[in-house]
């Protein structure tokens, strides 16, 4: 890293464990090609130290950091400003330090609807949308789905009662109609057959054994399939969508541009999202492209 100098501004990401995350090949990609004077480094901090870290980077002059499990939801509590999607979704995946004060955005819910957008897909503004999962990235999901218009959001979910949380805590942020159903009732198939929009948010794909969760005799060509997690790039569920017709997308959309609006927010420079991708794919895939 011989760029680095004594102007270098420091970026990030925090969370435990943190060697996983492919964030750092992603930014540092787009900042090296901006040729920028930044770095972003990943930062391990355990639950019981995420206090003195935020009071330590207020005091190195760190810019900005990405927050990962388990901090998104924690973090929330110990910020001077909030967004109003970070309210919302109830966690913050981005942080931003100026004037010793902290600010708490999150950018799932934007980089989940941008990320459509760039297929070229509609968001179904007046339709209905089945979410699969009631976890954290369920939530930016939802919400945004609904800030963005739509008539109805059904929430199926294995442990039935964090879907009814969601309906009871996201019940009035717009005109949506949000309805909890059980993942293995006959109303989430009947949702699923009229349904404009189908995401997975659960991290049900990731392995090759996963089952399907949803039984796809319901599954219509005429709904956009979209699946948000990212490993494998094709998991059951889209290759299912994809043989019935279904136009799909997949998850790695979101993840970069989740990223791409943090940079923009601590930069205040439009991140070149192509670059960012193909060294996400490497990082991810472990191979050139
Ligand atoms: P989380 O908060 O731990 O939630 C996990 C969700 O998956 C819960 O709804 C959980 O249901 C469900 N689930 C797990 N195993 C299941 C199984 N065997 N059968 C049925 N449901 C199951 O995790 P998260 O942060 O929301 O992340 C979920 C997935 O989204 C992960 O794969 C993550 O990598 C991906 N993600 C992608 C992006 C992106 O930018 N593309 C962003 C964020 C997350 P219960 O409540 O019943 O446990």
């Amino acid at each position: 890293m011989t760029r680095i100098n004594g102007q270098t501004r420091i970026v990030g990401v925090i969370g435990d464990p943190v060697q996983h995350s492919r964030s750092p090949q992603m930014h540092n990609a787009a900042i090296v090609e901006r040729k920028l004077d930044y770095v972003y480094v990943p930062f391990h901090v355990r639950s019981g130290e995420l206090q003195e870290a935020i009071e330590g980077f207020k005091a190195l002059n760190v810019l900005g950091v990405n927050v990962t499990i388990p901090h998104k939801q924690t973090v929330m509590s110990i910020l001077d400003d909030v967004s109003h999607e970070a309210t919302l979704i109830g966690a913050a995946n981005t942080l931003i330090f100026c004037d010793g004060r902290v600010s708490g955005d999150n950018t799932d819910a934007q980089g989940f609807l941008r990320a459509m957008t760039e297929e070229g897909i509609d968001i179904p503004v007046g339709g209905s949308a089945v979410v699969l999962g009631a976890g954290g990235a369920a939530r930016a999901v939802v919400v945004a789905l609904a800030l963005s218009g739509l008539d109805l959001i059904t929430i199926a979910n294995r442990t039935e009662w964090k879907a009814i949380q969601f309906e009871k805590d996201l019940a009035t942020i717009s005109e949506t109609e949000i309805s909890a159903v059980d993942l293995a009732s006959n109303q989430l198939n009947l949702a699923i057959r009229s349904a404009d929009l189908l995401v997975n948010t659960t991290s049900v794909g990731m392995q090759e054994t996963d089952q399907l969760l949803i039984d796809p005799d319901f599954l219509n060509p005429g709904t956009i399939v979209y699946e948000i997690v990212y490993t494998p790039p094709e998991t059951p569920l889209l290759r299912v969508a994809r043989e019935k017709g279904c136009q799909t997308i997949g998850g790695i959309g979101m993840l970069v541009h989740q990223g791409a609006i943090a940079f923009e927010k601590w930069i205040g420079i439009v991140p070149n999202v192509e670059t960012m991708r193909i060294a996400l794919k490497q990082a991810l895939y472990q191979k050139k492209l």
